[in-house]
């Protein structure tokens, strides 16, 4: 039995018919034995529309206010695929980030994650439940939410897989691995079954947005146990690999 954090981004969550396909992934592994913490950002293009809204309002929406507003984002899918999950008979409770204490600096709109409470989440888990965390939002040591810059999901499951020194950490995504370039761009890119988190982060410098930079970083300090894959084919995706396990 191991204990896997998996992360959905928003393509994957991007309809209530993906979120039920999503809660079926899950809820197999979860017979299968496993405990699992699946972090999930909001459904694709909510965090621009909100975006959009605010700046209908100000041009220059004050960045606290910004982060209340996009945070809902995540909060949202963090309660539809629990509702789907209860629906197919696998327990489970969502919670937001400062619900989990992902306690984060107060730089509205890029914060870092300094400090994650894992006790909650092991307690959920021992009661044989699913947890589901609201990715890319933490809150400051004051209570305010904070949001860690886009991408921040990716973040969110590393940085939940390091502190609950979980097996696996897996993301999930709308590409089935990370390849030579984009995949969208140049389509003669090749997929690679490894990649060092050296390279994985020098390609995430150059703007690559498979994984936010600070993820990367994040793997590579803690030697969290990385992979991405697609969440619509099966397949074993790219594996992070670090120096010393090479
Ligand atoms: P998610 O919503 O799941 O977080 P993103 O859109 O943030 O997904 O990241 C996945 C996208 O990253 C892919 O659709 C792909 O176009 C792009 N991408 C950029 N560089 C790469 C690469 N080297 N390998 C795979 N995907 C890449
Ligand atoms: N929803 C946020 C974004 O669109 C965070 C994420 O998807 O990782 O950037
Ligand atoms: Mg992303």
């Amino acid at each position: 039995m191991a204990l896997i954090v998996q992360k959905y981004g928003g393509t994957s969550v991007g309809s209530p018919e993906r979120i039920q396909t999503v809660a079926e992934k899950v809820a197999r592994l979860r017979g299968q034995g496993h405990d699992l913490v699946v972090v999930v950002s909001a459904m694709s293009g909510e965090t621009d529309r909100l975006i959009k809204l605010a700046k209908a309002l100000h041009s220059e929406p004050p960045a606290r206010e910004l982060d209340v507003l996009l945070a809902t984002g995540e909060q949202t899918t963090i309660a539809l695929l629990t509702i789907a999950l209860e629906k197919i008979g696998c327990p489970a409770r969502s919670y937001t980030g400062s619900q989990v204490h992902i306690r984060t600096d107060n730089a509205y709109g890029k914060a870092r994650i300094l400090d994650i409470d894992a006790a909650r989440i092991h307690a959920d888990l021992k009661q044989g439940r699913v947890v589901v965390v609201a990715g890319f939002q933490g809150a400051d040591e004051d209570g305010n939410i904070t949001t860690l810059g886009r991408g921040g999901s990716d973040t969110t499951g590393v940085a939940l897989a390091a502190a609950l020194k979980a097996d696996e950490c897996q993301i999930y995504t709308d590409v089935d691995g990370i390849y030579t370039t984009d995949p969208r761009v140049v389509p003669e890119a090749r997929r690679l079954d490894k990649i060092t988190a050296e390279e994985m982060l020098e390609m995430a410098s150059l703007g690559s947005k498979v994984l936010q930079i600070r993820s990367v970083e994040f793997a590579g300090k803690y030697k969290v146990p990385l992979r991405v894959l697609s969440s619509f084919e099966e397949g074993s995706g790219t594996l992070i690999t670090y120096e010393e396990n090479d």
